[in-house]
């Protein structure tokens, strides 16, 4: 569905967890934060039944995310559902790949329309101490097996400076070996790692400019995303950049998103948004939830109100409840 400004909806973030296997520093404080109570955390038949309102508005992509999506049980069965409900064109996940490799073959068989793998060192030291925990040579194995079954990854890395900026040219040698995308994600503050320094995705395009001299824009639709695609005659996939506090994507955004507890949010940079487990447990019959998940819609933020602006927007607060 169109907004108030004309930008076509059509794609949806579904966090099906606040809990989370590693406690990367850009994220989590490391005793983790309180997660919410099972019952806060909608069922998987409420957030069909929110799916299917979105799809008959016009939503027709949707990724899963967390937490840790591969964390909660039943994702799997999830995912099935999503990708067998008429309407939807695309279901992805994303995840940090610590219990990837034993859901392939079942992400195989369901033709998944694609799998993000956070992976934010190639070091396994560095990624432990990235991540807090000592999960490398599994993330690692479970990439190189997705891509041996064919399945279309995307691998994003956050650079972040002193701990892994050293790594975006290794990071981008691996679209030499494997056909898959590699996309470095601008830090973004969260609450949490205020100490940590991102790196601007200009600096990021800078360094793989001076390693691929013939980097150029490649304009091929690959995702639903914001990132700016590059390619060198090398690769054999992409780089992504994905700027979101340089670039404003604000003016060609086309998504919401669905926190865990069940609130609509229209933007990662506001709070605004509809409390839809409120509806779904209150007895709200499809017609008023699709009325409301509308509604929501047409007043979806303008843009983010970073640039300049302090305030409460200036974090965006809990990215492991929001799901990125
Ligand atoms: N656990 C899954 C994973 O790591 O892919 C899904 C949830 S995670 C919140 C989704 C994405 O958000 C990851 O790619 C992660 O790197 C990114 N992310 C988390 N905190 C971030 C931050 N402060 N700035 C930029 N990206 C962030
Ligand atoms: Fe967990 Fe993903 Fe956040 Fe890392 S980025 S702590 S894997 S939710």
């Amino acid at each position: 569905m169109l907004d108030s400004l004309g930008r076509d909806i059509d794609y949806i973030r579904i966090s099906i967890t606040d809990r989370c296997n590693l406690r990367c520093r850009y994220c989590m404080p490391e005793e983790g934060v309180q997660p919410l109570s099972h019952c806060d955390v909608l069922r998987y038949e409420e957030l069909l039944r929110l799916t299917r309102a979105a799809v008959r508005i016009g939503v027709r992509n949707v990724k899963v995310t967390g937490g840790e999506p591969l964390a909660r049980k039943g994702c799997i069965d999830f995912l099935r559902e999503l990708k067998s409900l008429p309407g939807i064109e695309h279901v992805t996940i994303t995840t940090n790949g610590v219990l990837l490799e034993s859901a392939l073959a079942d992400l195989v068989q369901m033709k998944i329309d694609g799998v993000n793998i956070s992976l934010d060192s190639l070091s396994g030291e560095t990624y432990r101490h990235i991540t807090r925990q000592d999960a490398f040579p599994a993330v690692w194995r479970a990439i190189v097996k997705a891509v041996e079954a064919g399945l279309r990854v995307k691998v994003n890395c956050v650079p972040i400076a002193g701990l892994n900026d050293m790594e975006i040219v290794d990071f981008a040698l691996l679209t030499e070996d494997m056909p898959i995308d590699v996309r470095f994600i601008e830090f973004m503050p969260s609450g949490v790692g205020e100490s940590l320094e991102g790196i601007s995705g200009e600096e990021i395009l800078g360094r793989l400019t001076e390693a691929y001299p013939d980097l150029i824009q490649d304009t091929r639709r690959r995702g639903f995303g914001p990132a700016r695609y590059f390619k060198s005659s090398k690769m054999r996939g992409s780089i992504g950049i994905i700027d979101a506090l340089g670039s404003c994507f604000c003016p060609g955004c086309n998504r919401v998103r669905l926190t865990s507890d069940g609130f609509l949010k229209l933007c990662l940079f506001h709070d605004k948004g509809l409390d839809l487990r409120e509806m779904l447990r209150s007895g709200a019959d499809d017609n008023e939830i699709e009325a409301a998940i509308t509604e929501a819609i047409f007043r979806k933020p303008e843009r983010y109100t970073l640039g300049g602006i302090t305030g409460p927007d200036m974090s965006i607060k809990n990215m492991s409840q929001i799901g990125g």
